[in-house]
């Protein structure tokens, strides 16, 4: 199933010559002939009768996947999260708890409704949100808790569920960066009020852009299929007739189809970015430095490789990633703690949050990687540590 493409060109503008190594880039999507061959039906034949085919499909597959009664898919990850906060009811004075460290899309669903994100410190090791900090911001207007699971890694979902229910929140997960992580037996995004992924070109899964909602509550999954189909009710007898000011984050039909490909393999794809995590904790051992954790009785998807230098250890992040771009490696920082940015100024700063992010970086984790570039990514930051 999927034998790989031919090689492509390479990109527009980039200097290639004999001496320079190949790029390597932060991430790019596993794109086999069974994508081509069903974006290609898509393409040709899913249209009229058959314009919602991969659509309903590729629900089925993630539903499948996941264990969970319902899924919506999305334009984007970020939608699925604004379309499951709407449907919650969340809006102008409520409060939504979420770690300080995360990117922005995570955030800007709260502030669209007209709610106020409330940021808290994260966990040093897990650099997810610290449920005894969740527990000290919770006010009476707090409506939910989101729970980003960073880069893979888990949030401490018993003890943030025993949160929400002793103070009557929701307990809702963007799981965008979690597909493959498993806390106890059950999946990331399953375990939530609802949960979000995304399937931007960057993550473990891609349709290119597109993103899913998913939930077990079936009401809640009537109240967001209605807000994404611009607000008009399954069933409704009239024609454009919508109950209320709906939202328009609808994936394609030809988004869906490569997504439906993506779902066949996707226990291929996971155990591809499981097997570059794996090279890099064998190959960086010994060194001062801290990868995604993988505590007892989880499992981590791995989405994204990341290493946080031990505090006093003497790391130059920016001078690591000038040496990656002289080898022609992509590097990414860390995402900056979201009260650093200039939208979210008046929020207190946070001490974990503030420390881990300029000692941290992402190192370049495509599914089918190869171990010689892999050892040019560890050689370089052997280096950085004056082990090289
Ligand atoms: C990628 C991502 C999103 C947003 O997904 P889009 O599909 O890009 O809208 C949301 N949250 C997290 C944690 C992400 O990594």
């Amino acid at each position: 199933m999927g034998r790989p493409l031919r090689r492509g060109r390479a990109p527009h503008g980039a200097v290639v010559n004999a001496t320079t190594p190949g790029r390597i880039f932060y991430t790019k999507p596993s794109i086999t002939e069974l994508e081509v061959r069903y974006a290609a039906d898509a393409a040709a034949n899913g249209w009229g009768e058959h314009c919602y085919d991969y659509i309903l499909r590729f629900e089925q597959q993630f539903r499948e996947h996941l264990g969970s009664r319902h899924a919506i898919a999305a334009s984007s990850g970020t939608g699925a999260i604004e379309l499951g906060l709407a449907g919650l009811g969340i809006g102008p004075g409520d409060e939504v708890i979420l770690g300080d460290i995360n990117w922005i899309a995570s955030a800007a669903p709260i502030v669209h409704l007209g709610a106020s994100p409330v940021l808290v410190d994260v966990r040093p090791d897990t650099w997810c949100l610290d449920p005894a900090a969740v527990e000290a911001a919770i006010t009476p207007r707090t409506r939910a808790i989101l729970a980003v699971h960073l880069y893979g890694n888990l949030c401490d979902m018993d003890a943030l569920s025993a949160i929400a229910q002793r103070h009557g929140l929701a307990l809702v997960e963007d799981a965008a960066e979690a597909i493959g992580s498993v806390w106890h037996g059950r999946r990331a995004g399953s375990m939530g009020a609802f949960g979000a992924f995304s399937f931007h070109g960057t993550k473990t899964v891609t349709t290119g852009e597109g993103g899913v909602f998913v939930t077990d509550d079936d009401a809640l999954y009537e109240r967001v299929l209605t807000l994404s189909n611009h607000g008009r009710a399954r069933g409704e007898a009239r024609q454009f007739w919508p109950e209320r000011i709906g939202f328009k984050f609808k994936m394609s039909n030809l988004q869906a189809a490569i997504g439906c490909a993506q779902l066949e393999r996707i226990d291929t794809l996971v155990a591809g970015k499981r097997r570059v995590f794996e090279y890099y904790r064998n190959a960086l051992a010994g060194l001062p430095l801290a990868l995604n954790p993988e505590p007892a009785g989880t499992r981590n998807g791995y989405w994204m490789p990341t290493l946080v230098a031990d505090p006093g250890s003497g790391f130059d992040r920016q001078r690591l990633l000038g040496r990656f771009a002289e080898e022609n490696i992509d590097g990414r920082v860390f995402f900056w703690p979201l009260s650093s940015l200039p939208m979210f100024a008046g929020q207190p700063r946070h001490a974990i949050s503030d420390s881990l992010s300029g000692r941290a970086l992402n190192l370049p984790s495509y599914h089918d990687l190869s171990s010689a570039d892999m050892d040019r990514v560890v050689r370089l930051v052997r280096e950085a540590f004056g082990d090289g």
